[in-house]
């Protein structure tokens, strides 16, 4: 039984695989024992909903079903990509892909374009001022490092509206009636309001956006102020994303059991809701 069989997954998130980079353990527990949210968590969603506003259409669909749901997700995205070119930015981005067998779902923070190329933003909140220790920074630029990997096999054509209809069985999925009054509602054409319909211009919305830049960046905001406070920039080849996903996957196909943080870093566990309970590695070495 691999990874996601135990945590009865059907796909991985890339905020999964950002955990793992955090402790691979505590993300597991969190699926195991039900996540504990913590106030500056809910906080950073808070901010991420009013950024999201500042930039893309508000959306109002109230989905009835699971269809009604896929629907509603990839015309959102489908959208916001239409507007990209014209506000050279958009936000919220849903992305889909394979890696190894595994079904992967993930959404950017911010597509911008500059200087022809499109540059993936992710947008981090923090408590403080300062700018995050290097292993948190090693969190979040796994999560920014996969959705490059996405969103290439997007672009590339790799991952394309066949493979996802299929993975997804999207010719069996119908919007509901009330659903569809609500598409005719915003003025969706007819021949836009099927599932197909709405994955090919998914996709193809993708295919358009041009040229993916190198650089990749991390926003870190004061989730109180929501001013700025620093960019972290930086650039990855193809040996650093392959790694980067190879040893993550390691744990889902059953390679490995979940890793707690190594001795140097147990200094995490003091952050950790699970630790002295769910998990002892560090207890016995606990700073009281
Ligand atoms: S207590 Fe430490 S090692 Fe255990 S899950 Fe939490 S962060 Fe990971």
């Amino acid at each position: 039984m691999d990874a996601l069989q135990r945590l009865n997954k059907k796909s991985i998130r890339a905020t999964d695989i950002a955990a793992q980079y955090w402790c691979e353990k505590q993300m597991e527990l969190n699926y195991l024992e039900g996540p504990k949210i913590r106030k500056e968590m809910q906080k950073g969603s808070e901010i991420h909903e009013e950024l999201e506003h500042e930039t893309n259409i508000p959306i109002v669909l109230q989905t009835k079903s699971y269809a009604d749901f896929m629907y509603k997700s990839l015309y959102t995205t489908y959208m916001a990509l239409e507007t990209l070119k014209e506000n050279k930015k958009s936000r919220e981005l849903l992305v889909y892909g394979n890696l190894s067998k595994y079904r992967i779902v993930g959404k950017i923070d911010e597509l911008k374009t500059s200087n022809e190329s499109v540059i993936i933003i992710e947008d981090k909140t923090r408590m403080s001022n300062n700018m995050p220790s290097e292993a948190q920074k090693k969190s979040h630029k796994a999560q920014v490092i996969l959705y490059k990997k996405l969103l290439s096999e997007i672009i590339s054509g790799v991952y394309n509206e066949d493979i996802f209809s299929k993975e997804y069985g999207i010719s069996r999925l119908a919007v509901t009636k009330e659903f569809e009054r609500q598409l005719d509602a915003l003025e969706v054409p007819k021949s836009m309001q099927g599932l197909s319909e709405i994955t090919d211009k998914f996709f193809k919305s993708y295919r358009s956006i041009g040229k993916l830049s190198d650089t990749l960046m991390i926003r870190y905001i004061n989730q109180y102020t929501h001013d700025l406070i620093n960019k972290y920039e930086f650039k990855v080849g193809d040996e650093e994303v392959n790694d980067t996903i190879n040893f993550a996957l390691k744990y889902w196909k059953g390679e490995r059991e979940a890793l707690p943080v190594p001795f140097e870093e147990k200094w995490k566990c003091d952050y950790c809701a699970f630790f002295g309970k769910e998990c002892k590695v560090w207890f016995p070495q606990r700073t009281l």
